[in-house]
């Protein structure tokens, strides 16, 4: 399966810290890449340095019409929200795709996203992060991916230790 994911309503003045860290745990759980209706050329680069440190080929990247983005994507498109239905309920329909689209907001999003989205889709009904959504929403319909992902052409990787950090260059 093919997943995606929409940052909407990203303020460069506030997000910078979460929206990099919506885009890294995107990447880390197995998404493709990430699309922001809002640009941040410095945030970008710092993620698209994250790519090219740990490998892989996660994009990053502004889209003009969030709109026309949806309205043209060819897959499903689910919608995170505290108001919306429970994962649980919705979780095999949603592996049923092979293409998914997941929108994330940073600020109350615009209400024509409840209508251009197949699915609103809640991580429980109390408020919390985009990054807890994202993660529990990825872990779940990848089947834990981010603990078997390793991407391709790593200039560092992690070697697992019980209490120092290890690391292996050019691997
Ligand atoms: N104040 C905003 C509003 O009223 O819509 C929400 C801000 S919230 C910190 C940012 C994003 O986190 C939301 O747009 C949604 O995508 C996600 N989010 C927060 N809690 C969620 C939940 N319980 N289930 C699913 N997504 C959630």
């Amino acid at each position: 399966m093919e997943v995606y994911v929409l940052r909407l309503g990203h303020r460069p003045e506030r997000d910078k810290r979460i929206s990099t860290h919506v885009a890294l745990t995107a990447r880390a759980f197995g998404a493709r890449g990430i699309y922001f209706d809002r640009e941040d050329e410095r945030l970008f680069e710092n993620v698209r340095d994250v790519v090219r440190r740990w490998g892989g080929d996660f994009f990053i990247e502004h889209v003009k019409s969030w709109k026309e983005l949806l309205k043209s994507f060819d897959g499903l498109k689910v919608h995170l929200t505290m108001y919306g239905m429970p994962l649980l309920q919705k979780v095999n329909e949603i592996q049923s795709s092979e293409r998914v689209m997941v929108v994330v907001g940073a600020e109350k999003v615009p209400p024509e996203v409840y209508e251009l989205s197949d699915l609103n889709i809640s991580i429980g009904n109390q408020p919390h992060s985009e990054v807890a959504a994202l993660a529990v929403f990825l872990d779940r319909i990848l089947n834990g991916e981010v603990f078997r992902v390793r991407f391709r052409d790593a200039k560092t990787e992690v070697i697992p230790a019980e209490r120092e950090k290890r690391i292996r260059e050019n691997p």
